[in-house]
């Protein structure tokens, strides 16, 4: 045999050649460990944080933890199907979410595959769940209002378009009904919105659903929903994606609404995926970075300026506290990074004062200059009565004898609750919520007893929408109330009150 040197020669230079290619294509790593949700992987050192791996048996998961000679890897479904030894490939994208107007009135999980039972979604475009919010110039401060339908959070604590207003409170103290009732309201407000369920019961997420299907708000809504079955790394990607969609018809100037139900539950899923990629624990064992966990998601509701298309992104966290404590770790966190909170308090709640929202320790910092000047005018004065109230009602209850001055504030504070009372699943107009502050700040309800108030303020309701509907026409148009407007009104109020005390002693 001869041996043929050019041959072998060329052989060797074409090798050389494909030597970079050859070692993009064994760019695989093996498991070295999985379980609970979680793989170490040896190799793949050329992995992204954050970016999706491939596991045999069509199972993915996302790049956490960046180490030496190894990378941490949360998994995105079954780890039974994994052992140790399996191959892992890149994919050499971040991990992402359908995006667009398809993903209305769906149900969707967190990497957006629809749970509803219509079908699978087809979509045009995908986005990167992570994203960094938009930066100062892009901004400007909140103009228009968030109405959300209930009184007392419209007249005393308003939320504007682009705003984050926490809610925050024990459970079962009616913080999803404050969420889902805003969503009920946004019909045909031209708002999209987004519920993001976080270790939620399954039941629960249903009975919601179901709710925005029977109000009509499925058309405007879609649901991102994690239950309490999920993996912990699933809960931990769903208040992301959920932003992610919204970023979508932010970018296309639209005014998006997003409700994070809960983020306690999404701190806890974070706490977990941390322990068991071995980070270190901090505080209450929560890593040390889990403030940056909220910060850079709720950074990225926002009101953009005209030059940047003039959407919005408003966001709704909601915080569960453990017997109202909101000075623990998690809700300070979070209160630090919203514009305001919504205090919902157990005892204001079990006493039958709902919504339960504790206006002594509620604020929104930017919403009022986002509110009608009509609502204004009625509403300046409320939360200063009701702190007056609540003051002087300590003092009441020891029965002494009052002053007249007294027990006109004590008298007047009682119907202003009576008037913040409200049931579930029933908004008012602002429209409607003007009239009433009107007839409470007026005075029309001074000689009504406190068990009528409600049904007085239904009834004038009932009165100007037939008799005089030229000042709801106003109200909605104008937004401010003109003199004109004030005489006419007090005037309509007047012979209301006489017509009510009337029906009153016959009835
Ligand atoms: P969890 O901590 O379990 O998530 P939550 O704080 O979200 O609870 P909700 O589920 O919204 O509370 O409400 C608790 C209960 O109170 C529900 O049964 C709901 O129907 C009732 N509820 C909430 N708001 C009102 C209201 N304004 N009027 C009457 N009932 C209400
Ligand atoms: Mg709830």
């Amino acid at each position: 045999m001869t041996l043929r040197p050019d041959e072998i020669s060329a052989l060797i230079k074409q090798q050389i050649k494909q030597f970079d290619s050859v070692i993009e294509q064994k760019d695989v790593g093996t498991v070295v460990t999985v379980g609970d949700g979680v793989s170490v992987i040896h190799g793949l050192e050329n992995a992204m944080l954050g970016e999706l791996v491939e596991f045999p048996n069509n199972v993915f998961g996302m790049v956490m933890n960046l180490d030496e000679d190894s990378i941490g890897v949360t998994l995105l479904g079954d780890d039974k199907a994994i052992r140790e030894g399996d191959e892992v490939s890149r994919t050499g994208r971040i991990i992402e979410v359908p995006v667009g107007d398809q993903l209305l009135g769906r149900v969707v999980n967190p990497l957006g595959q629809a749970i509803d039972g219509f079908g699978e979604i087809s979509f045009a475009k995908t986005r990167p769940i992570e994203r960094i919010a938009p930066g100062v110039m892009t901004r400007k401060s909140v103009d228009q209002p968030l109405q959300t339908g209930i009184t007392t959070i419209d007249a005393i604590i308003p939320i504007g378009r682009g705003q984050r207003e926490l809610i925050i409170g024990d459970r079962q103290t009616g913080k999803t009904a404050i969420a889902v009732d805003t969503i009920l309201n946004q019909k045909g407000q031209n708002i999209y919105c987004i519920y993001v369920a976080i270790g939620q019961k399954n039941s629960t997420v249903a009975q919601v659903v179901e709710r925005f299907r029977k109000g009509g708000a499925m058309e405007y809504t879609t649901v991102v929903s994690a239950s309490a079955s999920e993996l912990a790394p699933v809960q931990y990607i769903a208040p992301y994606a959920g932003c992610a969609i919204a970023e979508e018809w932010l970018d296309e100037g639209k005014d998006v609404l997003i409700v994070y139900d809960d983020l306690s539950k999404h701190a806890v899923a974070y706490r977990t995926v941390s322990l068991l990629l071995k980070r270190p624990p901090g505080r209450e064992a929560y890593p040390g970075d889990v403030f940056y966990l909220h910060s850079r998601l709720l950074e990225r509701s926002c009101r953009l300026n005209a030059e940047n298309g003039g959407g919005s992104i408003t966001a709704l966290p909601i915080i569960e506290t453990q017997a109202g404590d909101i000075s623990a770790y998690i809700p300070t966190n979070v209160i630090s990074i919203t514009d305001g909170q919504i205090f919902l308090q157990q005892e204001l709640f079990n006493s039958g004062f709902r919504p339960a929202i504790d206006t002594g320790l509620s604020v929104s910092r930017v919403g009022s200059s986002a509110q009608i000047k009509a609502m204004k005018q009625v509403s300046s004065s409320l939360k200063l009565e009701l702190a007056q109230y609540e003051e002087m009602q300590a003092f009441a209850q020891f029965g002494s004898d009052l002053d007249a001055a007294t027990q006109a504030t004590i008298d007047h504070g009682e119907k202003v609750r009576e008037v913040l009372k409200q049931a579930q699943y029933a908004p008012r107009s602002v429209a409607e919520q003007v009239i009433t502050l009107f007839a409470l700040k007026y005075g029309f309800t001074k000689t009504i007893k406190t068990d009528k108030v409600q049904a007085f303020m239904t009834g004038l309701m009932e009165n100007i929408n037939m008799t005089h509907p030229e000042f709801i026409d106003e109200i909605v148009e104008k937004k401010v109330l003109s003199d004109d407007l004030i005489k006419a009104m007090k005037a309509a109020m007047t012979d209301y009150v006489t017509q009510f005390q009337r029906l009153q002693e016959k009835g």
